[in-house]
């Protein structure tokens, strides 16, 4: 009822409803009516009363729900069912649970802050309270297992793409993270449930640092990580950012799994990236080795030419890429 209410204030925009059209409406007394603001006051919107006029939205709260981001939305399936809370352990652990419980294709977990929140081989991710995107999508493709991992560029092509919406030129770290001059503003960690020849499901967490302050990221992670906010001096619009990224990600998913094309994806991360042309370092289980970064293949494979001289094909997995001088230089 309450979200019925807010909607009915929400489509009028900054026209007053009246008392009497909500009662007439819901067939509820003006009493009830009352208690039933009160509940959307308390969650956050400033709502406007004037007798005989009735109630109009003043403002509204800085949430990731789907009444907020809807009108920014043009998906036909990625986000039209946005699962939100205000504090959660990791949205990709929540979304794999509800993905096994059968939640369907294209449905957003969306969570204000993540007290556990998961990047790859079991590290954390630090998701600060209304200062990110943390999110999964449940994503049930019908692929084959060795392209799964490729989900994970279609991801960072589109939230590259979001985010140059907003005016921010970013580059892309092959595989799973996006980057400004070398540090991290977002990061992707695609995890699969299926069998050799099939795909039950994959989950696709994003963590964006998006009005993250200062004193919002660890000691440690200085060198390594940044935020929008601190790069571009501004506030940046979550809402907006969010539908952004679920529109650019549905147009890029569509081409390639529904239509087998994946060439957009790999040119923006190409165009984009950060490796290419660079000494890198890959670590994979403890080992390292400097190689230099070539190019990206049409594949999505990242190409490197080894210390003696030979080239190699990368397929993301395990392998973690360092720069030479630090996280990403
Ligand atoms: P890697 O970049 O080493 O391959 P992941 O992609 O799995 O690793 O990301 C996890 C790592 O990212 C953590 O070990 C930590 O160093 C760093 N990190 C954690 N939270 C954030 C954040 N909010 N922004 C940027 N980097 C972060």
């Amino acid at each position: 009822m309450n979200y019925k209410i807010l909607k009915l204030l929400k489509d009028s925009g900054e026209d007053f409803v009246s008392g009497q059209k909500i009662s007439e409406e819901f067939g509820v007394s003006r009493a009830a009516i009352w208690k039933h603001i009160n509940i959307i006051k308390e969650a956050g919107y400033e709502i406007e009363a004037i007798s005989r006029k009735g109630y109009r939205i003043i403002s509204s709260p800085d949430i990731l729900t789907f009444g907020e981001i809807k009108n920014f939305l043009t998906t036909k399936y990625i986000g039209k069912n946005i699962i939100h809370y205000e504090s959660i352990s990791s949205t990709n652990s929540k979304a794999k649970e509800l993905a096994e419980m059968n939640e369907e294709h294209g449905t957003v977990i969306v969570s204000e802050e993540q007290t556990l929140g998961r990047g790859r081989l079991g590290r954390n991710w630090v998701s600060p309270k209304y200062k990110g995107i943390w999110m999964s999508i449940i994503l049930r493709p019908n692929i084959i297992t060795q392209n799964a991992s490729l989900i994970t560029l279609v991801g960072a092509a589109a939230v590259q793409r979001a985010i140059k919406k907003m005016g921010i030129e970013t580059s892309i770290k092959w595989p799973n993270d996006i980057v400004i001059d070398s540090k991290k503003v977002c990061g992707i960690l695609t995890e699969m449930s299926g069998e050799i020849d099939h795909i039950n499901y994959l989950i696709m967490g994003i963590g964006i640092n998006v009005n993250l302050e200062e004193e919002d990221i660890p000691i440690e992670l200085k060198e390594s990580a940044t935020s929008l906010k601190l790069e571009t001096g501004k506030y940046i619009d979550r809402k907006l950012l969010l539908a952004n990224i679920l529109n650019e990600f549905e147009d890029l998913y569509n081409d390639f799994v529904l239509n087998g094309n994946i060439k957009e994806t790999i040119d923006i991360c190409r165009e984009k990236s950060i490796l290419i042309g660079r000494e890198i370092q890959l670590v994979n289980r403890g080992k390292v080795k400097i190689a230099k970064a070539v190019d990206i293949s049409d594949k999505g494979e990242l190409i490197i030419e080894n210390d003696q001289g030979i080239i190699e094909h990368i397929v993301s997995g395990e392998v973690s890429i360092r720069g030479i001088y630090g996280y990403g230089k």
